[in-house]
């Protein structure tokens, strides 16, 4: 195995745009524009547990970025930079070389710089942290919905989820649905543009990781609220058209995991303002419900009927 300096210098050393000091001494050094307020979150990926062993290293790579873009996205925030700390086993040099790329490739599609990290031996373990910036006093926190809110959801909640138990269960899924799900699952998209449009509209936001309903009920208790959704206005569209079964559809939009689209609520007068977004961002933003004073969280079936919400999200140790 090459030793742990040639590696970094090898494949950890990526140039930087707007750092005022990289990869090579003891501390990296960034400056944030004045005004701004500075936002942080580290997401760890351990091997077998948030990825298959053998998935491939550039997917890898790629989603380690992206499931740390996808926080600073879920604050209404621009993602600046990013280290990266890895404990390795004994993989070989082209696997290390694909991780790395496909971690510089989604800094790089993000305006993101790579300036540190830390390198060693061990069980594969991927913990990347993220620094992101804001105007001060304007990150868009989980606390500030209110009653009578709307409750909005970006792009295809679910896939991710079906491209996962087709991999590990076989799931059937239809032609071109299987790769979208697989694509979904393994090179997921922060929706940073979309963050950045709803800074100063949204009232409260997240990023979706451990399944709609369970992410809400975070905005909600944060919040000092409660929700219905709408089933007719859930985004089951394509989820239902990669698999054929309404209920397994249903299932994972509403409590499948790794979708890292953005949950957020904001007040009815900004439907028209919100919905103008859609095609600039070429992205669909899809209003399935809104917030009420009574705690819970209830969904509206087709048949008018309400009842209690029973999918919850994932949780490492329940
Ligand atoms: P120290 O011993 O002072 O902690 P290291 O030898 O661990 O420093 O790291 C040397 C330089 O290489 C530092 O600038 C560090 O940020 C960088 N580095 C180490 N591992 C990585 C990595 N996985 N990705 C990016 N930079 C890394
Ligand atoms: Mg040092």
């Amino acid at each position: 195995m090459p030793s742990e300096f040639s590696l970094i210098a090898r494949h950890f050393t990526r140039p930087t745009a707007n750092t005022v000091l990289g990869v090579g001494d003891d501390c990296a050094i960034v400056a944030p524009r004045a005004g701004y307020e500075l936002l942080v979150s580290s997401d760890m990926l351990v091997a077998g547990t948030h990825f298959l062993p053998d998935t491939d290293p550039a997917r890898l790579g790629w989603k380690t970025a992206a499931v740390n873009i996808s926080d600073i996205a879920a604050m209404g925030a621009q993602p600046r930079w990013m280290t990266l700390a890895l404990s390795l086993s004994a993989p070989d040099e082209p696997w290390i070389a694909a991780l790395a790329q496909g971690f510089a490739d989604c800094c790089a599609a993000f305006g993101v710089d790579w300036i540190g990290g830390d390198t060693t031996r061990g069980p594969l373990n991927l913990c990347a942290t993220v620094f992101g910036e804001a105007p001060a006093g304007r990150a868009i926190r989980r606390s500030g919905a209110r009653a009578g809110d709307d409750i909005w959801v970006s792009g295809w909640p679910g896939l991710a989820a079906l491209g996962l138990k087709h991999l590990l269960e076989g799931t059937p899924l239809n032609g071109d649905w299987r790769d979208t799900c697989i694509e979904a699952l393994e090179r997921p998209q922060p929706r940073v543009a979309l963050g950045l449009a709803l800074n100063g509209m949204a009232s409260a936001m997240l990023d979706v990781s451990d399944g709609l309903a369970g992410d809400l009920a975070h905005i909600l208790e944060r919040s000092g609220c409660g929700a219905e959704l709408e089933d007719a206005a859930l985004p089951l569209g394509p989820a239902l058209a990669a698999c054929n079964d309404a209920r397994l559809a249903r299932q994972c939009v509403l409590g499948g995991g790794d979708d890292y689209e953005l949950l957020f609520t904001a007040p009815p007068a900004l439907r028209e303002a919100i919905a103008a977004l859609v095609p600039g961002l070429g992205l669909p933003i899809s209003r399935i419900g809104r917030c009420l004073a009574e705690p819970g969280l209830n969904l509206k079936h087709r048949d008018g009927s309400v009842a209690p919400l029973a999918i919850t999200g994932f949780d490492h140790f329940a």
